[in-house]
């Protein structure tokens, strides 16, 4: 469930009237009522939602709190739940279900505490970044070339992520700025919601748990410490690396408020090659021969893994299939060294004019073959 606004779930404006947020309830609980939707999860889910919503707001006690941790920008959460596709993202801060224990019973909301609806919301919106003070670690696949993988070498990689604001360096001020005692927590950094054995702590939605706030935000980030925007990371590739093989590159990962970047992984997946195969740290490629050369034999031009190439000796009498080594061509890992293997291919020719189909006879009679 992504916890949305209160005034969105029913419906109404935030200038409603008591009377008018009586009646969107009664209209959408009706709708919702998991009685008149069996088998129907969303119904449920929605239900659950526009229970919760009603019994904020139609507690004027409640309702004003709402609205003040809601002009504090406590509840924006779907900017920070929602991520690109791509990164993994961990547990904690997404969008969490609630757990089976909230159970409503139709008709008595005054049994939820505002500690538990409040604790509900930043528990899925904002939790978690006081006990973590790392940020999340990003993980990522990239493609790296054959020849990348094989001989090692730098490759530079563009991440779109949440990284530390270069104007700030993470301090949500602008320039300048004057920074103080924040009003709202008085500097504690945490906020506590709720009454009685309700209480919960939370980061403090004004100074987003600094415990203090700029004179004037910062115009780059609009005072969040961090802007969402492309990375650029220099990769350095082992020699010898597999696809699925994963590197862990410290810190290299989205910034995380008050506290140091988390880690970026990154999982190989190695492009084939055109003439290339690999297997293990030996290369394989196959490389054509004509006929006359099979029959007769020839030196050939290998390439080799470096681009250079390597002058081969085929012998005469030659048949396909047949692999030669090179020895020490292959992928060097450390103090292994693999083999290029190369293999003849015979291509055949397809057609003979009359007088190349007679010579062939001829040939073949002589060396006494069957036709
Ligand atoms: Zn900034
Ligand atoms: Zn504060």
């Amino acid at each position: 469930m992504a916890s949305k606004d209160f005034y969105q779930v029913l419906g109404v404006p935030e200038s409603a009237t008591p009377e008018e947020i009586k009646k969107a309830y009664r209209r959408l609980a009706k709708l919702h009522h998991p009685d008149a939707n069996p088998g129907k999860p969303q119904a449920s889910e929605m239900f659950k939602q526009i229970s919760e919503a009603h019994g904020v707001l139609s507690d004027p006690e409640k309702r004003k709190k709402y609205d003040q941790m809601r002009k504090l920008g406590a509840f924006d959460f779907p900017q920070r739940g929602s991520r690109p596709p791509g990164g993994s993202r961990g547990g904690g801060a997404g969008a969490q279900q609630t757990g089976p224990s909230e159970t409503f019973d139709f008709g008595d909301f005054g049994s939820m505490g505002l500690g538990d609806i409040f604790s509900s919301i930043f528990g899925r919106g904002a939790g978690g970044r006081k006990e973590q003070p790392r940020g999340d670690t990003l993980e990522t696949v990239v493609e790296i070339p054959f020849r990348t993988a094989a001989l090692g070498g730098k490759l530079p990689i563009t991440l779109q992520m949440t990284t530390t604001c270069g104007t700030c360096a993470g301090s949500g001020g602008a320039p300048g700025a004057t920074i103080s005692q924040c009003p709202e927590c008085k500097g504690r950094g945490s906020i506590s919601f709720g009454q009685g054995g309700f209480a919960v702590n939370r980061p403090c939605p004004m100074c987003r748990g600094r415990g203090k706030v700029p004179s004037q935000k910062c115009g780059t980030c609009g005072g969040a410490g961090d802007v969402r925007g492309e990375k650029t990371i220099n990769l350095t590739v082992a020699p010898g690396t597999d696809s699925g093989s994963k590197i862990r590159l410290k810190g290299q990962g989205e910034a995380q408020e008050g506290g140091e970047a988390g880690d970026l992984v990154v999982t190989f997946e190695v492009q084939p090659d055109r003439f290339f195969r690999r297997d293990g740290l030996d290369v394989h490629c196959e490389v054509p021969i004509n006929l006359a050369q099979a029959v007769l034999g020839t030196r050939i031009k290998v390439r080799t893994l470096d681009g250079k190439k390597v002058v081969l000796k085929v012998p005469a009498g030659s048949e396909a299939g047949k692999k030669f080594r090179l020895k020490g061509m292959g992928i060097t890992k450390g103090e292994r060294q693999g083999d290029q293997l190369v293999e003849i291919g015979i291509a055949m020719p397809e057609t003979l004019t009359p007088e190349q189909e007679a010579l062939f006879k001829q040939f073949a009679d002589s060396a006494g073959l069957a036709y």
